[in-house]
C-alpha cells in the first residue's frame, strides 16, 4: 500500500470521487471487520445446542435463546424499545393459544350429528352446556343478499362451493354484517366434504398455536347431508331460492331450532421477538428492520432438532451485524436512519412473530424503509458445492428496483458473491417469497430482501447441526447483508417503492 506522495496528491485530485468513494466504503469495511467466523460459531454453539432443546415456540428452549438474545443486545448497548412495568425491554412479549376440540355435536331434529364427522367447528367457542339455537338460511350468500338479509344477531346458514379459503372469506364477511353462528353447508357430495375437513381435522389434532387477535370466527362447516336436514321441510322452498334473488328485505328463511354443544380445552402459551435498535442520526425517524427468526421445531422423542441453519445461521448473523453497527455507533460512524435488530419467534410455526410484529409494531410501518431477513445462511445447496461462494436473493426487485439495484452494487463492491435469483421468479414453484418473515412486512409494502442458501437434506431434521455449518460462507453472507444495511441505512432517500406489490395468498405450509 506504500505510495509516493507525488502520485498519491496526483491521484487524489485527479481521481477525487474514487479516492472519495474508497474513504467511504474505508467505514463499512472496518465495521463489517468486526463480524467474524469465532464470534459467529460461538453464538451459533449456545443457540444450536441440546440444552436449547430446538427452540420450539412457547418452550424453555425458546425462552433460553430470548434471554441469550437480550443480553448480547444489553452488551453491544442497543436501545430497547418496549416499555414494560419494570422499565425498557428488548422483549416484545405476546400470547399465544392451542385449541383442541374435546365434544362437539349438533342434535337436528332427534338425529345427532358429530365433530369431524359430519361436521368441522371452527373457533374459540367453548361451552358450559348444551344449548338451542334458531337458525336462518340464506342462500348462497351474495353480496347483495348479505346487505339485505338483515343478519344482525342471526345464527345463520349458507351454502357454498368454495374451498377452505373461500368460506373462510364467506364468514368473515357475514361476521362483518353481524351474522353470530354461522353454518356453512358444502354443496357437492358427502365424500368431498370428508376430503376437505381432513385437513381442518389434521391441524386440530396438532394443536396448532394461533395468534388470538387474528380474528377467530366461530363457525362450522356441514355435510351436504346434514346440510339438507337442517334445511328439513323448507328445503324444496329454498331449493327454488326464489326469496334469495327476489333483493327484498327478507330473504331469509327460518329453519327449525337445533340443539348443539362445543366444549374445548384452550391452552395459553406466551412467547417472545427480541428487538434492540441502533438510534440514526439526522434521518433517525426512518428504519430498517434487519430479522431472522431464532425459534425452530423443538424435540422429536428423544431427539432435539438444533436448527443451527434453521434458523441459528440468522439469528447469529443477526447479533453480529447488531454488534457492528453498535460500535460504528459508539465510534461517531453511526447510520443515518436508525436499524432495528429483530430476532422473531412462531415462524415455524406459520409467521405468527412477524405477523403480531406487523400488527403492533414498535415504530411505524410507514416508516420503516425496508426489511433484510434472513433464514437459513449456514449451508451449501446441492447445486452450488463447485462455486460455493453464493446466496439466494428473494424479492429484491418485488417493490423497489432501486432496492434490487443497491443490492446488487452492494455485492458488487464489497462480497462479490454469486447473487442466485432462481427462486425469486414469480412463477417459482417453491414459493419462498411467501414463506418466511419478510413476506409479513412486504404485504404492508416493505421492500424486503429475503436471503436463503436453499434446501439440504438436514432440512428440519435433528441432523441440522453446528457441526454442519460452512462458516466461511455465513459470514461473508453476514457481510452482505451488513453492507446492505449499511446502504440503506445512509442513502439520501428511502428506497423508492415504484412496483405493484403481487396479489398473491400467503402460503405458510412448509
Ligand atoms: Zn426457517
Amino acid at each position: 500500500m506504500l505510495m509516493k506522495h507525488a502520485i498519491a496528491a496526483f491521484l487524489l485530485t485527479t481521481f477525487c470521487s474514487c479516492a472519495l468513494r474508497a474513504q467511504q466504503d474505508e467505514l463499512p469495511l472496518r465495521y463489517a471487520g468486526t463480524i467474524t467466523i469465532e464470534d459467529l460459531h460461538e453464538h451459533l454453539s449456545v443457540l444450536a445446542s441440546d440444552a436449547l432443546e430446538g427452540r420450539e415456540t412457547g418452550t424453555r428452549g425458546q425462552k433460553m435463546a430470548a434471554a441469550y438474545i437480550a443480553h448480547q443486545f444489553g452488551d453491544y448497548g442497543l436501545t430497547p424499545l418496549l416499555q414494560t412495568p419494570s422499565g425498557k425491554s428488548y422483549v416484545q412479549g405476546f400470547e399465544l393459544f392451542k385449541a383442541g376440540l374435546s365434544t362437539a355435536w349438533v342434535e337436528v331434529k332427534d338425529k345427532k350429528y358429530h365433530s369431524n364427522k359430519d361436521f368441522y367447528f371452527s373457533g374459540t367457542l367453548n361451552m358450559e352446556q348444551a344449548d338451542t339455537m334458531k337458525v336462518v338460511y340464506i342462500g348462497s350468500g351474495q353480496a347483495t343478499d348479505i346487505q339485505t338479509a338483515g343478519l344482525k344477531g342471526n345464527n345463520v346458514m349458507v351454502k357454498s362451493e368454495g374451498d377452505r379459503k373461500q368460506i373462510l372469506e364467506l364468514v368473515t364477511e357475514l361476521k362483518k354484517h353481524g351474522a353470530e353462528m354461522v353454518f356453512v353447508m358444502t354443496t357437492g357430495t358427502d365424500e368431498s366434504f370428508h376430503q376437505m375437513i381432513d385437513g381442518y381435522s389434521r391441524n386440530v389434532a396438532m394443536g396448532k398455536l394461533t395468534l388470538p387477535d387474528k380474528e377467530q370466527h366461530n363457525y362450522f362447516v356441514i355435510s351436504p347431508t346434514m346440510g339438507a336436514d337442517m334445511l328439513g321441510s323448507s328445503h324444496k322452498n329454498i331449493e327454488s331460492e326464489t326469496l334469495m334473488q327476489s333483493g327484498q328485505t327478507a330473504s331469509f328463511v327460518s329453519l327449525p331450532s337445533i340443539r348443539f354443544e362445543v366444549k374445548q380445552e384452550i391452552q395459553f402459551v406466551s412467547t417472545e421477538n427480541v428487538l434492540g435498535m441502533v438510534e440514526g442520526t439526522d434521518k433517525k425517524d426512518e428504519f430498517v428492520i434487519v430479522t431472522a427468526h431464532y425459534d425452530h421445531i423443538g424435540i422429536e422423542g428423544t431427539e432435539v432438532n438444533n436448527g443451527a441453519d434453521d434458523d441459528g445461521s440468522g439469528t447469529v448473523a443477526v447479533l453480529e451485524m447488531a454488534q457492528a453497527f453498535a460500535l460504528a455507533k459508539k465510534n461517531g460512524h453511526g447510520p443515518r436512519r436508525s436499524v432495528i435488530f429483530m430476532t422473531l419467534t412462531g415462524e415455524e410455526k406459520g409467521l405468527l412473530g412477524s405477523t403480531y410484529y406487523v400488527n403492533h409494531p414498535v415504530v411505524p410501518l410507514a416508516s420503516t424503509v425496508s426489511n433484510l431477513n434472513i433464514d437459513m445462511i449456514g449451508r451449501i445447496d446441492s447445486k452450488h458445492t463447485e462455486n460455493p461462494d453464493y446466496v439466494y436473493l428473494i424479492g429484491s426487485d418485488k417493490l423497489s428496483s432501486e432496492l434490487h439495484e443497491l443490492s446488487e452494487k452492494v455485492n458488487t463492491t464489497f462480497t462479490q458473491l454469486d447473487l442466485d435469483y432462481t427462486y425469486n421468479a414469480t412463477n417459482d414453484p417453491n414459493r419462498f417469497y411467501y414463506r418466511s418473515d419478510h413476506y409479513n412486512f412486504a404485504k404492508n409494502n416493505i421492500p424486503v430482501i429475503f436471503y436463503f442458501n436453499g434446501t439440504h437434506p438436514d432440512y428440519h431434521k435433528p441432523s441440522d447441526t453446528v457441526e454442519k455449518i460452512n462458516f466461511e460462507q455465513l459470514e461473508k453472507r453476514t457481510k452482505l447483508v451488513f453492507h446492505t444495511a449499511w446502504e440503506i441505512a445512509n442513502l439520501d432517500h428511502r428506497p423508492k417503492v415504484d412496483a405493484i406489490p403481487e396479489e398473491i395468498k400467503l402460503d405458510t405450509s412448509k
